[in-house]
């Protein structure tokens, strides 16, 4: 079969390998489609190999059930479904709370296993998957559902753990309008009532996007964002802040614009500094009672509400469709800010 595979730093390689073996508790997913997420980029970008041997990209997975492992139940060949990121152990104190994405077997960086971040991933015409991360999303076409696996789990999951803030008359910004972003402020229009949502990017056809999504607003991102969120908010700032880049110049928006007791959430992995202290309250600093969130993916009741959500017609993604074999391209392009939405390869 194919598979788009990191072969050394910075080098991605189309090349023939063998259709994967499943274990037991495994299924073999035939890829429908491959979404193509900026930790892919990071990945590809590490100055150092993730693994000694070849490893196939991709962690937005979605397909059909080819093979059934032996002693799985419950699944079926034919079914059609998406992956859930987060190949956790299922059986330790987080996960069994349903924190499968920080569970114990993962340690304290709390990153459980992840195809394409690791184990092989669905970049591929196949890719094995632990039976118990299949997710079933009925007659959802492929290049819809695979974004749902991360872009729309990610998005969701620090939408939810920042609820109490979201209440009617808040402000929410979400900065970067990408691949996560415009799901983002799709998610905070179906699950927030009367949330104003502003959207932040550098780019105006990036606004056009947020507003195509039910963003309120659009800010350009320079110098002024900070001022003009607290202008919008008469001086308060905004009860949630999503950042879904992380550099430094995005995370001091963020403490900049953040509103006493509100919510700040990193997602984006830009490596980026918000300068934050422990002195008093005051200036353009972090306000009294907000709180910081560093978010990373989902569990899988975040990935089962997002489909319900796709299901019923609440998320669209944007996406632009790539053959799997032009995979770099579409990365390329990632890289330098040209994909509206989600690239999705189609193997
Ligand atoms: P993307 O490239 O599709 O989108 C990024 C967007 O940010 C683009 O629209 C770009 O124009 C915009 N942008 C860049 N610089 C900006 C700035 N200074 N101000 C405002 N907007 C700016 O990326 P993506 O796939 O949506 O991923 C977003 C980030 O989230 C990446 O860093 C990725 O690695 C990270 N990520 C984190 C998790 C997690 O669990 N925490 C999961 C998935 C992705
Ligand atoms: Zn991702």
């Amino acid at each position: 079969m194919r598979a788009l595979q990191l072969t050394a730093p910075g080098v991605l390689e189309m090349r023939e390998v063998p259709v994967p073996e499943i274990g037991p508790d495994d299924l073999l997913i035939r890829v429908g489609a491959a979404g193509l997420c900026h930790s892919d980029s990071f990945v590809v970008g590490l100055p150092f190999p993730l693994r000694e041997d070849p490893m196939t990209l991709g962690h937005e997975i979605a397909g059909t059930v080819e093979a059934v492992g032996g002693e799985v139940t419950g699944r079926a060949v034919g079914e059609r479904g998406i992956v859930y990121l987060c190949w956790s152990c299922g059986t330790c104190r987080e996960c069994r709370s349903g924190n499968e994405n920080v569970c114990l077997a993962a340690g304290r960086t709390a990153m459980p296993p992840c195809p394409g971040l690791g184990p092989d991933g669905g970049m591929a015409d196949y890719v094995r998957v632990p039976a118990n991360s299949f997710v079933p999303v009925g007659d959802l076409d492929f290049e819809q559902a695979a974004p749902l696996a991360d872009a729309a789990l990610t998005s969701y999951h620090a939408i939810r753990g920042a609820r109490e803030q979201l209440r009617p008359g808040a402000t929410a910004v979400a900065i970067g309008i990408g691949g996560l972003g415009h799901v983002a402020v799709q998610i905070l229009k179906a699950v927030a009532e009367d949330v104003r949502v502003v959207a932040v990017d550098v780019t105006p056809d990036k606004l056009d996007l947020a507003a195509e999504c039910g963003a309120d607003l659009g800010l350009l991102a320079d110098g002024e964002t900070a001022a003009r969120i607290l202008e919008l908010t008469d001086g308060r700032g905004a009860e949630a802040v999503f950042d879904f880049v992380g550099t430094d110049p995005t995370a001091r928006l963020a403490v900049e614009s953040v509103a006493p007791n509100g919510a700040y959430r990193m997602v984006g992995l830009g490596g980026g500094n918000p300068g934050i202290d422990a002195g008093p309250a005051g200036g353009p600093g972090l306000p009294w009672g907000a709180t910081v969130r560093k978010s990373y993916g989902g569990t899988k009741s975040d990935l089962l509400a997002s489909v319900e959500l796709a299901r019923q017609g609440r998320l669209r993604m944007a996406v632009e469709r790539f053959d799997l074999a032009d995979g770099p391209t579409a990365l390329d392009r990632l890289d330098h800010g040209r994909i509206r939405g989600r690239a999705v390869l189609i193997p």
